[in-house]
């Protein structure tokens, strides 16, 4: 099938515009989200081009519903493809150098005390340090931290590395982003299927996430609340925004 065809019909079953991009991604094979405005960005492995129009009502249906049923379906499609995509050119991946030590914390350590104390040592990530962030004259809001799945990494603000931030405050930051790599991994440890990914450029501050963020649901922030100085945290970020914003 060519492009365009696979494109009219995923757009004819999902009665939805379609942005298509084919990649020869063996890890995630399938992953979509929605754009700007009504279209769905679909990243699929061009093996999918073989593929039926059953398994093209499938993704429709997964990209709609999510059902367990279509979910199945294009995982026995991948299965039986496995070969062929494993054959691919493998993409080109940069290495991943990771910061632990910061000036004032050590962010490994931090994340396996919270690791022990939270999570019976169960959550198997990285972490690192983003990059030094460029001065910028007013900062509106800050982003402290990002979990992204497709590096199973992550990522803490510089903004945090100094002294001025109370261990419990850093630690909680920590503890965030671990249950996003809980509730992640808990949700897609044994499919080859991954969830919308934001498209993240951690220069800095900026983490550009396409996709309106429903990732902090009942469930987390449940979980959230586990946080032993939760309160404190909350109360200390309020009230020490304006000065975190100026560092
Ligand atoms: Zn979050």
């Amino acid at each position: 099938m060519e492009f365009e065809e696979f494109k009219q019909k995923l757009q004819k079953y999902t009665k939805q515009p379609i942005n298509l991009i084919l990649t020869t991604n063996r890890r995630i094979v399938f992953s979509f989200n929605r754009g700007e405005g009504n279209e769905i960005n679909v990243r699929i492995n061009k093996i999918f081009l073989n593929s039926t129009q059953g398994i093209i009502k499938a993704i429709a249906e997964f990209i709609l519903r999510r059902t367990r049923k279509s979910k199945n379906e294009i995982k026995k499609f991948i299965r039986l493809n496995q070969d062929e995509i494993d054959r691919l050119k493998p993409v080109r991946r940069r290495k991943i150098f990771l910061f632990h030590q910061g000036v004032h914390f050590n962010l490994k350590e931090i994340f396996d005390k919270i690791n022990n104390k939270y999570f019976s040592n169960k959550i198997d990530c990285r972490i690192s340090w983003g990059k030094y962030p460029k001065k910028v004259k007013r900062k509106k809001s800050i982003r402290y931290g990002a979990f992204i799945q497709e590096k199973n990494l992550i990522m803490v603000s510089r903004v945090l590395d100094n002294d001025f931030i109370p261990d419990f405050f850093i630690e909680y930051i920590v503890y965030h982003e671990m249950l996003h790599a809980y509730f992640f991994n808990l949700k897609n440890s044994k499919i080859r299927l991954t969830y919308p990914q934001m498209q993240i450029n951690f220069s800095g501050l900026k983490v550009k996430s396409k996709r309106p963020q429903i990732v902090h649901d009942a469930e987390f922030k449940l979980k959230e609340r586990e946080f032993a100085e939760y309160e404190r945290k909350k109360k200390w970020g309020k009230e020490n925004l304006e000065k975190m914003l100026k560092l």
